[in-house]
């Protein structure tokens, strides 16, 4: 027995210095919210600033709000928001575009910042838009890509082949919730003259993250996860700033040339990170990830990063007895801020799920076998994080997972 009882767990809420946090979000009454890390919850202010951009910035100064409201710095503005959470200085992130064309720009600019090599080091199992994307782009370069376990010894040994020029790893697995050890992978990748690309889509939001202290080359991110800016709000790129003269991305539009209102007829990129920008910017989504930085503005990463070990354990030591394989490492130091599980019987995962969100805990699935369930500290409670493990475990018990309607597929998992 675990020793956890919902009362300690309402004991623990009642001293959390992160608790009025929820208050700032909308939360449905009678659900547990554990998806965070695919979509996160709406803050309560972000339905105004969305209204304020279209009605005042759009509706009333029109066009002039590229001046007056900052529309054609917000890429910029945005970035140096973002910036702390991602431990850059501000002028080393801009917001914009996906994810995924951020990492194609991304790939592009280190394989041509190390000409003398050809092959992008990826992962095995890595988010299938990064492994796609590097398929597109080594084919376009004419280089080739290998890819390893990233959590064994085979990081080490592909790296001294001698032949790789960039390496793309997650900071934190998506589907695992392994935290990789960055500032040690980035050393190892530049000892062996690589260059490295993070994904930070399970981080960014979830824990401190240092990328000029590790001297990482770039990194992408989404901010509809862990951000909580909402579906499809843009991501965002980092660029250290010794690549701010020569790093090459290949979607090269007029809002990252260096002098975009000369108009003139050949592209000459400008002499920062905007260089990794293209065209226009959907600013009314821009204006919902805003809401979302000035939050994040007041919040203490730290404390972030303590919160959710603290769920994500007593997650795991809840669930524990119930004969499920825990896939996310049981170290602290090597886990994310979710907890994925899996049933012997790979079949039973997308049930169980079904099963749980129907009593208002709403997790994920992710094939082939995965019980996901993310753990955001701005917005849950220990005794949410109760509530869950006891769901599942009822689940469990009762076989309330079997009942066939729950095997149904949506077509979103
Ligand atoms: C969520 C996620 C993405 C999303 O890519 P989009 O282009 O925003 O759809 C990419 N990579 C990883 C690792 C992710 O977790």
């Amino acid at each position: 027995m675990t020793g956890i009882t919902r009362e300690k767990c309402a004991k623990l809420d009642a001293a959390d210095p992160l608790a009025p946090f929820r208050d700032e979000f909308v939360l449905p009454e009678g659900v547990v919210y554990l998806d965070g890390n695919s979509l996160g919850a709406l803050p309560k202010a972000t339905p105004g600033r969305v209204a304020d951009m279209v009605e005042r910035e759009w509706g009333r100064d029109l066009v002039r709000s590229w001046n007056t409201a900052g529309w054609w710095d917000k890429p910029r503005t945005l970035g140096a928001k973002l910036a702390p959470l991602v431990g850059a200085a501000p002028h080393e992130v801009v917001v914009g575009d996906g994810t995924s064309a951020n990492l194609f720009k991304a790939l592009v600019a280190a394989l041509r910042l190390n000409p003398g090599r050809r092959v992008v080091l990826g992962e095995t199992g890595n988010f299938p838009t990064d492994l796609y994307v590097t398929q597109g782009a080594v084919e376009l370069m004419g280089a080739a890509e290998r890819r390893v376990d990233p959590d064994g010894p085979e990081l080490a040994a592909a790296l001294g082949a001698g032949d790789v020029a960039v390496v793309l790893l997650s900071h934190v697995d998506y589907r695992t919730g392994a935290l990789r050890d960055m500032p040690a992978v980035t050393r190892m990748a530049h000892d062996s003259g690589a260059l490295v690309v993070w994904d930070l889509c399970h981080s960014v939001g979830a824990l401190p993250i240092e990328l000029s202290a590790c001297g990482v080359d770039f990194a992408v991110g989404c901010t509809y996860k862990y951000l909580n800016a909402g579906p499809g709000t843009p991501a965002f790129g980092y660029v250290a700033e010794r690549h701010h003269a020569t790093a090459r991305q290949p979607l090269s539009g007029w809002h990252g040339h260096i002098r975009p209102f000369d108009f003139t007829g050949d592209y000459e990129p400008a002499v920062s990170a905007s260089r990794f920008l293209s065209g226009s910017q959907p600013l009314i989504a821009d204006a919902a990830l805003e809401a979302s930085l000035d939050l994040f503005a007041r919040v203490d990463m730290r404390r972030v990063r303590e919160k959710s070990l603290a769920m994500t354990e007593m997650f795991i030591d809840l669930v524990e007895p119930v004969g499920l394989r825990l896939v996310t490492p049981r170290e602290p130091e090597r886990r994310g801020s979710q907890v994925a599980l899996a049933h012997p019987d790979p079949e039973a995962g997308y049930p169980i799920v079904q099963a749980l969100i129907t009593r208002g805990v709403i997790g994920d699935f992710r094939a082939p076998d995965v019980l996901r369930f993310g753990f955001t500290p701005l917005y849950l409670r220990y005794v949410d994080v109760f509530d869950a493990a006891t769901a599942l475990v009822e689940v469990l018990d009762t076989d309330e997972w079997r009942d066939p309607r729950f095997a149904e597929r949506a077509q979103v998992t």
